[in-house]
């Protein structure tokens, strides 16, 4: 099966109730073969009209922040951890995130990305478990040679400016360990079982080590 033909799949969808009420599926949208993959919650009503992820205002807050860091969103792939929107906004039932999970790991396989970064809980849950996001925000995990980036989901900075700082702040995490790639300083791949070790102990070398030392998990 084809990327393309995943996403026509996806769109067809029908695992949970949730198909019922929204316009269309909303799988993704950006390069198919980014290095960088961002997973939000699950569409508004805005990306429920429009069929693609993050269109509204915090998507536009997020085109700004990948802006800040010198990216666009034809640079990224971005999904949702849910494909359909949730009646009026309301958070997704366990059995809906159940249903929903298989897509996205299968996005995941075939863009194969360097950087997972997380926006909001949802996406956070099923990378970190139950970690808190205010202790955990712009901070990375390395595992299996990919880096693993939880950050508050944008729309929390529409209401709170200090989120907004935050958010920006933590940006700056990504292209920190976009260099750590273009460096090579991220050691192990997905055949070594031992690659998280790997990275906590020697994947980051030089003057990353000691400036990032309190950004890694
Ligand atoms: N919020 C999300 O988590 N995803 C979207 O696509 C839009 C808003």
């Amino acid at each position: 099966m084809t990327f393309d033909e995943l996403i026509a799949e996806c769109k067809n969808c029908t695992r949970c109730k949730l198909r019922q009420n929204a316009t269309q599926v909303v799988p993704g949208a950006g390069n198919s073969k980014a290095e960088i993959m961002f997973i939000g919650e699950a569409p508004g009503k805005q990306e429920d009209i429009q069929g693609l992820p993050f269109v509204g205002a915090s998507g536009k807050f997020l085109n700004e922040m990948l802006a800040s860091i010198g990216l666009n969103r034809d640079d990224v792939y971005i999904a949702n951890v849910i494909k359909c929107r949730p009646p009026d906004n309301r958070d997704p039932e366990a059995v809906e995130i159940q249903a929903c999970a298989d897509w996205l790991t299968e996005q995941l396989l075939y863009i194969n990305p360097k950087i997972v970064i997380t926006l909001g809980r949802f996406g956070m849950a099923r990378f970190f478990g139950d970690k808190k996001i205010s202790q955990i925000h712009g901070k990375v995990k390395f595992e299996n040679g990919k880096a693993y980036i939880p950050l508050y989901h944008p729309a929390v900075a529409l209401y709170n400016g200090g989120m907004r700082t935050t958010l920006l702040h933590d940006f700056k995490v990504i292209k920190s360990v976009m260099k750590m790639f273009d460096e090579g300083k991220v050691k192990g791949s997905q055949n070594d079982p031992l690659a998280h070790i790997h990275n906590e102990e020697g994947g980051i070398s030089g003057d990353e080590t000691s400036a990032n030392k309190d950004k890694i998990l």
